[in-house]
């Protein structure tokens, strides 16, 4: 077996949080943080970034969407470099909740991807079946497909830069996680496609499981060769479930 990257866990808070919640949070998950063995990101909604800053370091502030244009006449979207001048180092794309209550295409979200890495931004690319497509058999087909369009967009070591997340649509915040067996297996055909366009990108990136993570599952999926990490939802609410998940991913 060879060794693993360094793990990377991401918080997506999704449209939760307050003033006062956020400050909460930092003030439980900070003091506790410095011993992680990890890379942690956390990405809040828009309206908080200004505000949180740094003051959730060691954990890197991420933004959960990004405009796949730079500028102008584009009411409601937010730029890459406005996340880069507000300190986020990290962007989600391509979240199922975007793609499906948004529309998000694999080509918008590959041209968002394209965007945030120019913006200096690591872009956290999320890929994922449905439970329809999962039991029709096309698993691989749709997150291969997926990872190809954002492949033409930034290349093995564009990607290389941010992360790619698998997150099975149906395991997200159903309480229902993938399989260790089955999220590998996933990630090692993600790894594999990747390698086949560039073997030494492919054996750096990270590439986390999504899908209802939390304390009591984190370790055995983050014990798995091609998971190096996770994409945590409902669990990461709460900083002492987060902690705990962050703790499970120590390489
Ligand atoms: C997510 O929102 O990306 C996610 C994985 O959510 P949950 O952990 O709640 O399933």
């Amino acid at each position: 077996m060879t060794a693993k990257r360094r793990a990377l866990v991401a918080a997506n808070w999704k449209m939760n949080g307050s003033l006062s919640a956020n400050a909460d949070w930092a003030a439980a998950f900070v003091p506790k943080a410095a011993d992680l063995r990890c890379d942690v990101v956390v990405c809040a909604p828009f309206v908080y970034l200004c505000t949180l800053g740094r003051s959730l370091a060691p954990a890197e502030l991420g933004a959960q969407d990004v405009s796949e244009r730079t500028a102008g006449a584009f009411t409601g979207d937010v730029s890459g470099e406005m996340l880069a001048d507000v300190g986020c180092r990290w962007v989600i794309v391509g979240h199922s909740e975007r793609r499906q209550l948004h529309g998000e295409s694999d080509a918008v979200v590959a041209a968002k991807a394209a965007r945030a890495l120019q913006a200096g931004l690591r872009p956290i690319v999320c890929v994922g079946e449905t439970l329809e497509q999962r039991e029709a058999g096309r698993t691989d087909a749709v997150v291969s497909a997926q990872l190809a369009a954002v492949l033409d967009a930034i290349g093995p070591e564009g990607l290389s830069r941010g992360a790619l997340a698998y997150e099975p649509v149906w395991a997200i915040g159903t309480g229902r996680n993938a399989t260790p067996a089955q999220a590998q297996d996933v990630h090692g055909a993600l790894r594999a496609q990747v390698a086949r366009q560039d073997p030494s990108a492919a054996a750096g990136l990270r590439i986390l499981y999504g899908g209802s993570v939390k304390p009591a599952n984190a370790v055995e999926l983050f014990s798995q060769q091609d998971i190096d990490g996770g994409l945590i939802g409902g669990a990461s609410l709460s900083p002492a479930d987060f902690l705990a998940i962050c703790a499970a991913a120590r390489i």
